[in-house]
């Protein structure tokens, strides 16, 4: 299993940078996780439009879902469109990005599979478990398994025994850490630290720590000094173009 990052801001992108964005590949099958603002064009630096087989998007923040517009529409204005890709979400999360151009534009470039917190699904080679994570919307987590390894992204979660659960024994745990240490009060629930994420990856037994969704402007120095306090084993950040292979 291979991961690529094509971006890692949270909430909007930093200069020259891209929101949550995350190509996952194994056996030629190219899976993309939230297509978060800005990260199709750092996409089409590595791989066409047509060469994506499916999208999972944890949630319909727009940092995770805004791009999935750009992609649509490379694929749908193509002189030969390709078959239509196949997009994962939670029920209504992509209404809004789904709404942006006219009616019907864009129809014949997706399928949507809409599928409840919880459920497991397959999509390609991968098997994705998804939990529901605390969020400000409804987030799913996912636990995704294929040749013997195991991704666990978090999308936007507070602290939760479920991200411990949905990560235990990971080769990766994919973590958002907006903050570095404290959390803003209005924040505690639906978003985390990176210092929560260290202690939510020991807890797990995870065997790598990525942190994610750093809001531009953090010392990401100290995000991974507050993470290595709770844990011991190799954290990195997530920055456009690290690509990490799990095999
Ligand atoms: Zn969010």
């Amino acid at each position: 299993m291979l991961l690529t990052i094509l971006g890692g801001c949270g909430a909007w992108p930093a200069a020259g940078q891209a929101c949550s964005g995350y190509l996952v590949e194994h056996d030629g099958f190219r899976l993309l996780v939230d297509p978060g603002y800005a990260t199709v064009p750092r996409l089409l630096e590595r791989i066409t439009a047509d060469q994506v087989d499916a999208v999972f998007i944890s949630h319909g923040h727009p940092d995770h879902c805004a791009d999935l517009n750009p992609l649509l529409r490379a694929r749908a204005l193509r002189d030969d469109p390709p078959a239509p890709l196949p997009v994962y979400s939670l029920p209504s999360a992509l209404d809004a990005v789904l709404a942006l151009d006219r009616p019907g534009m864009l129809t014949d470039a997706y399928v949507l599979h809409e599928f409840n917190a919880g459920d497991q699904i397959a999509i390609g080679p991968f098997r994705a478990q998804t939990r529901l994570l605390p969020h400000s919307v409804p987030n799913a987590g996912i636990r995704l398994t294929a040749g013997e390894r195991v991704l666990t992204y978090t999308g936007d979660t507070g602290p939760s025994p479920d991200v411990v659960d949905l990560a235990h024994g990971a080769d990766l745990l994919l973590a958002e850490a907006t903050f570095v240490d404290r959390v803003p009060q209005g924040s505690r629930r639906h978003l985390s630290s990176a210092r929560q994420a260290g202690r939510q990856a020991k807890e797990a037994d995870a065997r790598r720590l990525l942190l994610t969704h750093l809001q531009p402007g953090t010392d990401a120095t100290a995000a991974r000094a507050a993470a290595e306090a709770e844990y011991d084993g190799e954290i990195g950040i997530a920055t456009s173009g690290l690509t990490i292979d799990l095999s």
